[in-house]
């Protein structure tokens, strides 16, 4: 038996403490590593730099700890049961992590539970305890673990069938607010917390038909018999992280529904953290339960590569904002505003000409989850050229077949052959099974999809279901695409964020004005034609000049001023927005969304 007992120690100093337990240690003796990344999140962490204070015992004797590498440590043989006692730090405000303050605690199992070295497929026990003292009496428990004590929402005793299991249950506790909906028969929990004031009723309502839509996707039962939709709200938080029966989420505060907001009206805000609640569930399957070879069993040890992350994140991204419009959450201009944004997400960057998406998604680890200055220049998104990978893909099924099948029966026979049997994907496993849904070679597609730079034929695609993808040039740096807007408007080719001497260059893209003119990431401008410029204003002062003309920009690079002679031009039509054309949708384009009103 493997026993884990964690306690918040001082919550004001950040530090949970754990006891570890294996009854039946190695007789050569016992062996101890914690995971160096989680999965779901493809970067080493090195989760093991923030344990502190560890000891070992036998009986009440201590034994002494070597330490092997980085993330393992060793005792020597012993009679009896071995004790592991420790103390983690956790400070990384997360998904990924490990947080404890005196106002909640989470943590990841890969951050907190060492595991015992050969005993990693043995059923543990893991005791969560509450912190002490008056101020924590209202405290609440949250987790996806299977529950042995302790009432709904308390503390008390869990299980894991193995250290695998253990590691994919994240865990809430403190004073949150939550609520309860069922789809398709299954409880689903929401647990907020953080400060905030969401319509809880509001947000059970709209969650419901997307879980349905995908449960019944892939067809019931769901593979889960409870799930716990988790979210710390923040000021400007976003991400989440997906595991076996719950989810991870971090969104800021007002994405959240309001109980001021209009009924049936989806802000831009809540429509993200809509498409993140889907994003996530939808990951329930795929990649949860089906999996590329690669992973099965997961080395947490270190990098594992697959070039397959793109039909993971990819074809998830594609599915997360289309079930918001198949089930009526959002109209299709709205789902088309979306895929407008993610259309001009990948092809502002030339990195689209760099990187395929097998690429991409085989070098997450040093490359998507490590960008810098130059990565809009260098690479392109396994998850927003993926999703578009799947959108191609989904249209071209749906014609090959005659409307008799589409991405959804793709989805379908890969949780036949590879969910339901627990088989990984292997590493060219997804075209034979879309041909067999096609009946026919695709190799074509699949050769210009997944191995070429080469941009996809959605415009033609698109046409056919009654939708015109249109392009533009940028209106100035905050704008993201998706809607019509005033075209030809001059630009400097760069991503800017605030600085308090003007504005600050964070990407020069290649074949913008500001590149060929010298400037470079990192570089402060202070100055357009001679007016003092700011991140909010630049865009006004570039809309002085008309194409072909010059411009004197003043820029400081690290303490030395510069002079830099732009020549203005229009920025690259690379901004993409949709629209129904005029006909509206065809009866294939209302088949594609699930759309029976009108548009
Ligand atoms: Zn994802």
């Amino acid at each position: 038996m493997i026993e884990y007992r964690i306690r918040p120690l001082r919550p004001e100093a950040h530090l949970f403490e754990v006891t570890l337990t294996v009854a039946e240690p190695t007789p050569e003796g016992q062996a101890f590593t914690l995971p160096a990344w989680i999965p779901g999140s493809y970067m080493i962490r090195d989760f093991a730099r923030h344990l502190v204070h560890l000891e070992a015992s036998c009986q009440g004797e201590t034994l002494p700890v070597a330490k092997i590498d980085k993330q393992t440590w060793q005792v020597p043989p012993c009679d009896g049961p071995v004790q592991l006692h420790y103390h983690v730090y956790a400070w990384d405000l997360s998904v990924r992590g490990a947080h404890l303050d005196t106002t909640h605690g989470y943590f990841n199992g890969t951050c907190v539970f060492l595991a015992p070295m050969g005993h990693e497929d043995q059923p543990c026990e893991v005791e969560i305890e509450a912190p002490q003292g008056p101020a924590y009496l209202g405290w609440h428990l949250a987790t996806g673990l299977p529950r042995l004590t302790g009432s709904e929402l308390g503390f008390g005793r869990f299980r894991a069938d193995n250290y695998d299991a253990l590691i994919d249950h994240p865990v809430e506790m403190g004073p949150f607010e939550y609520a309860q909906f069922e789809a398709c028969g299954v409880p689903h929990w929401v647990v907020m917390a953080g400060r905030h004031k969401t319509d809880m009723a509001r947000l059970c309502r709209d969650l419901k038909p997307i879980c349905e839509h995908h449960i019944r996707m892939f067809g019931e039962p769901a593979p889960m018999d409870r799930y716990l939709f988790m979210t710390l709200v923040t000021g400007n938080g976003y991400g989440g992280l997906e595991h076996r029966n719950s989810t991870s989420l971090m969104c800021a505060r007002d994405d959240l529904p309001k109980r001021t907001d209009e009924p049936g009206k989806v802000r831009d805000g809540y429509r993200n953290y809509l498409g993140l609640c889907s994003h996530e569930y939808f990951h329930t399957w795929n990649i949860k339960r089906i999996k590329p070879a690669a992973f099965t069993p997961f080395d947490l040890s270190r990098e594992v590569h697959t070039e397959l992350l793109w039909a993971f994140e990819g074809i998830t991204s594609y599915y997360d904002d289309l079930s918001l419009t198949r089930t009526g959450l959002i109209a299709p201009q709205s789902y088309l505003e979306l895929l407008g944004q993610t259309l001009s997400r990948v092809y502002r960057g030339q990195g689209r000409h760099k990187q395929t998406v097998t690429e991409s998604s085989f070098d997450a680890w040093t490359r998507f989850y490590k960008q810098d200055e130059n990565a809009p220049n260098a690479i392109v998104s396994y998850y927003t050229k993926g999703s578009l990978v799947a959108l191609a893909l989904d249209l071209t099924l749906r014609n090959l077949t005659d409307e008799k099948k589409s991405l959804d029966d793709l989805m379908r026979l890969l949780w036949a052959r590879y969910g339901q049997t627990g088989e990984g994907v292997p590493e060219q496993g997804i075209q034979p099974l879309a041909e067999e849904v096609a009946g026919c070679d695709m190799s074509d597609f699949f050769e210009q999809a997944l191995y070429s730079t080469e941009d996809l034929p959605l415009a033609e695609l698109l046409a056919e279901r009654g939708v015109e993808l249109n392009w533009r040039s940028a209106a100035g740096h905050g704008d993201n695409g998706g809607k019509p807007g005033k075209d030809g408007i001059p630009n400097l080719g760069v991503r800017l964020v605030a600085d308090p001497m003007g504005a600050k260059i964070v990407v020069a893209f290649e074949q913008g004005p500001a590149m060929a003119a010298g400037l470079s990431a990192g570089d402060v401008i202070i100055a357009v034609d001679g007016l003092h410029a700011t991140q909010s204003n630049i865009d006004n002062l570039m809309a002085n000049f008309l194409p072909g003309e010059n411009v004197e920009v003043h820029a400081f690079r690290r303490d030395e001023l510069m002079k830099f002679n732009v020549t203005v031009a229009p920025s690259e039509p690379s901004t993409a927005y949709l629209t129904i054309a005029k006909g509206g949708l065809t009866e294939k384009g209302k088949a594609w969304l699930h759309w029976k009103g009108n548009e």
